[in-house]
């Protein structure tokens, strides 16, 4: 019934579930909860429920984390080359079952099946990276006297736990177990509730390249499960990435709870259309950043500041953003799926109708689309506004749907401070064929991830996730060599080691030098 649709997943809970459930990962085994609180999973494109997933138990969180703690004791101690050569495995085999992996993401989280692919590979580059764990492990050596050598040593922290979003089911989990294990450390993760399919999978992978019982647990769950994560004392730190609202609360429970805590939150990416642009490449740049994923990426383009005579090209972005073809994520032609509930439709829907209320122009209308053959999906056309201004609810807000946002400006100078009074820094771009503006741009922007002709700056894994301002809470950025960092403490070590014993016997009491 349109009753039981507009249930959030969240929200319904049922004793007893008929059908398929999903598994907790516990010990190396998958095993079934005795939870009574089960969360329904549907298909955004069909509403029909694919699985049925547990809030584990209390004694359930906590056996996670005992096996996490009783592995924690060998594994620590494994050489960097076994667990380098369990990355070599892991890539190879998610490498090996991307297509699955893309299926279940797709079922789940409702984006194309060429979009999912992306999804795992921008994951599968973190596990490349993480085989790289004899060089990312090093430490530093000095000789700092004639017979003493100061070095350090990075050392794992114990276990550590990662809490996931949805809209990302195989990159972030990919950005958070595979380093944390490569680096010795063992992990309780809990997925998105609303499409953990595709991290069961990686766990199956990991389990096949040789990650120990114990190593990487699975557990799943709302908010209980998430403050488990952040009072159990056992657990060293946590990786987050999700909502404003959800990462605040996770980065000061855990943070107060004395754990390392890194949290990526929402964002409100700009990109600056400046009119000495390549017209062409910038707007298809534009359409393709601002409404693939139907705009549920953190780093969509989800706002554009057309400077100057720029502003005529609205009407032909208008016209491509037409030609995207929105369907169920596997068929062939698919361009953009569903958004993940009824609940982020109707959302995404009110919002676009406070921008107009408030004055923006409607000069593309996704709402009210048929889907052929997927009538109940929770499908949004893409959208354009017009005429936004900065105190608009759909600018301050982050809509996380398929609706682009132009706003005009002056010139460059504008550009720049109306991205850099945007509370949110988590990406940004400028479309130029001036250098001397591209520098200006990514001298001025106080924007931790800069696209110079590149509509979605997600830096490689060699490098970092820079997200800045309202978009992170903690210092250490998630991979690259802060991820490293976050997922390790350095031990240093001063060794004076004489050839000969001392040739006088009083004692000195004062402080070395
Ligand atoms: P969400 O915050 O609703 O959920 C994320 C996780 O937090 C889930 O595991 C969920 O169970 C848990 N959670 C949700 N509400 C909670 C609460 N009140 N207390 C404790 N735990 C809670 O986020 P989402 O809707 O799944 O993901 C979309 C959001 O994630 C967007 O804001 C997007 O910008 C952001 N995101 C950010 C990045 C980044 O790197 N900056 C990347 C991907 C997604």
């Amino acid at each position: 019934s349109a009753r039981v649709l507009q249930q959030t997943a969240a929200q319904q809970t049922q004793e007893t579930p008929k059908g398929h459930t999903t598994k907790l990962y516990i010990n190396g085994e998958f095993v079934d909860s005795k939870t009574n609180k089960w969360i329904p999973l549907r298909n955004p494109a069909t509403q029909e429920i694919l699985t049925y997933v547990p809030e584990a138990t209390p004694e359930e969180l906590t056996a996670a984390t005992d096996a996490a703690a009783e592995a924690f004791k060998t594994w620590r101690k494994s050489t960097v080359l076994t667990r380098q050569r369990i990355m070599l495995d892991l890539q190879y085999l998610i490498r090996k079952n991307m297509d699955k992996l893309a299926a279940s993401i797709v079922s789940e989280q409702g984006k194309t099946f060429a979009d999912a692919k992306g999804d795992v590979l921008r994951g599968l580059q973190v596990v490349e990276h993480a085989c790289s764990l004899p060089t990312l492990m090093m430490g530093e050596k000095i000789s700092v006297s004639k017979d003493m050598d100061t070095y350090n040593i990075r050392e794992p922290l114990g276990v550590v736990g990662g809490i996931c979003p949805f809209n990302f089911p195989a990159m972030i989990p990919l950005w958070m177990f595979p380093l944390a294990i490569a680096t010795g450390n063992t992990c309780v993760i809990k997925p998105s509730e609303k499409d953990p399919g595709a991290m069961m999978l990686l766990a199956e992978l990991a389990a096949e390249a040789g990650v120990p019982k114990g190593v990487l647990n699975i557990v799943h769950g709302a908010v209980d499960c998430v403050n488990y994560i952040c009072d159990e004392p056992r657990i060293q730190a946590i990786s987050f990435v999700g909502s404003d609202a959800a990462g605040k609360h996770i980065y000061e429970r855990g943070s107060r709870n004395g754990k390392r805590v890194q949290a990526n939150m929402g964002a409100k990416n700009h990109g600056v259309i400046m009119p000495d642009a390549n017209k062409n490449t910038t707007l298809n740049a534009l359409a393709g950043a601002a409404f693939g994923a139907a705009g549920q990426r953190c780093m969509a383009l989800s706002t554009s500041i057309f400077v100057a005579e720029a502003q005529e090209w609205i009407p032909e972005l208008v016209e491509r953003a037409k030609e995207l073809k929105v369907t169920e994520g596997m068929q062939p032609d698919a361009d953009l799926g569903p958004l993940i509930s009824v609940q982020a439709k109707e959302r995404c829907e009110r919002l676009i109708q406070s921008g107009i209320d408030q004055g923006a122009k409607v000069v593309l209308d996704g709402r009210g689309i048929k889907v052929p053959g997927y009538e109940n999906g929770n499908f949004v056309g893409p959208t354009i506004l017009s005429h936004v201004r900065p105190d608009m609810e759909c600018y301050r807000e982050e809509i996380f749907g398929p609706v682009l946002l132009c706003l005009d400006a002056a010139n460059l100078d504008d550009a720049i401070e109306m991205i850099n009074d945007n509370p949110y820094g988590n990406g940004t771009a400028i479309f130029t064929n001036s250098g001397a503006n591209a520098r200006k741009f990514q001298s001025e922007i106080d924007v931790g991830q800069v696209g110079i002709n590149v509509p979605i700056p997600v830096p490689l894994p060699f490098f970092s996730f820079t997200g800045s301002r309202g978009s992170i809470l903690g210092d250490l950025n998630f991979y690259g060599k802060t991820g490293i960092q976050f997922y390790t403490k350095f031990k240093t070590v001063t060794a004076l080691w004489k050839e000969e014993d001392a040739d006088h016997t009083r004692s000195s009491v004062n402080m070395p030098t």
